[in-house]
């Protein structure tokens, strides 16, 4: 394994500037299926993660209990709402958005267990499958077969293990990883310090980030933030790494102001755009 070091270079060799002339409508349209009666937060800062990063429009969907609370935190989202008032349990939408993120705050119970898999039968959009979306997979591993091509897994390590099993070396992790990557043709964003994306036999470290992210909720930005460069047409390759980079590189922006302890998840969310500077 010889990692390709994700630094500036690398990043501005994929970055694309936004065009003067473009609008809303050709800036993207992403999904955001997520949150569950107490979770809704998780739904509301994937959102954030999405807006905040150049997507022209923001669909929410979450449990109906999740109306008030997205429509009220983030004026910006437009919300659709399952029929369950705490958990999701049928995923129909009618709009046509150009990338999906999946799984913050779902929780696994049975009937969200079922929507995750009529949806997967259902849909081939560009997908970012993160949380407890991926803990579902793991217990039903007929349905990773299912993702779309080239799909972004986000696992932390606990996630990582539920879906490879463990392992009892870091190379083991690693061949293990690139062995799932290239069974199921899906990129892995292997989150950590750092973290490292897996596209089948190549293997990406990102260089920005610290331990400031190790705070409830980061991730969901994360997924939000990928989900937003899917929905703006990069690859899914660069919007991983792309996302990766910009996560950690806003951590690292901000933490001079915050300190550790006081960083949180919302945090990354009003810093973003200096990470862009
Ligand atoms: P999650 O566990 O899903 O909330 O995701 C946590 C996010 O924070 C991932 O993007 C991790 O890579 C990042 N993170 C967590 N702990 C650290 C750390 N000690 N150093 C750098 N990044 C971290
Ligand atoms: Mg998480």
């Amino acid at each position: 394994m010889n990692p390709i070091y994700i630094d500036q270079n690398e990043i501005l060799k994929r970055y694309k500037p936004i065009d003067a002339h473009t609008h809303k409508g050709i800036q993207g349209h992403a999904l955001i299926i997520a949150g569950s009666y107490g979770k809704i937060g998780a739904a509301v800062l994937a959102v954030k993660g999405c807006l905040r990063t150049g997507c022209g429009l923001v669909t929410a969907f979450v449990p109906k209990c999740g109306y008030q609370i997205v429509q009220i935190a983030i004026p910006e989202a437009m919300v659709l709402t399952d029929v369950e008032k705490k958990h999701i349990s049928a995923i129909v939408f009618d709009i046509k958005p150009q990338a999906i993120g999946i799984g913050p705050g779902i929780g696994q119970e049975e009937p969200t267990q079922k929507a995750l898999h009529e949806f997967l039968i259902a849909n081939n959009i560009p997908l970012v499958v993160d949380a407890d979306a991926l803990n579902i997979l793991s217990k039903n591993r007929s349905w990773l077969t299912l993702l779309p091509s080239k799909t972004i897994l986000t696992p932390h390590p606990k996630e990582l293990e539920r879906l490879i099993g463990e392992w009892d070396s870091e190379e083991e992790k690693f061949q293990k990883t690139i062995d799932f990557s290239l069974h199921y043709d899906v990129i892995v964003v292997m989150k950590g310090a750092p973290t490292y994306i897996i596209d089948a036999e190549t293997v990406y470290r990102n260089s920005t980030g610290n331990a400031a992210l190790a705070t409830a909720g980061s991730g969901d930005v994360l997924t939000g933030i990928i989900t937003s460069l899917l929905a703006q047409s990069y690859e899914p390759i660069d919007a991983a790494i792309l996302g990766v980079y910009l996560h950690g590189l806003t951590a690292d922006i901000a933490l001079p102001e915050t300190g550790h302890q006081a960083f949180i998840a919302s945090d990354i969310i009003s810093n973003i755009g200096k990470a862009y500077l």
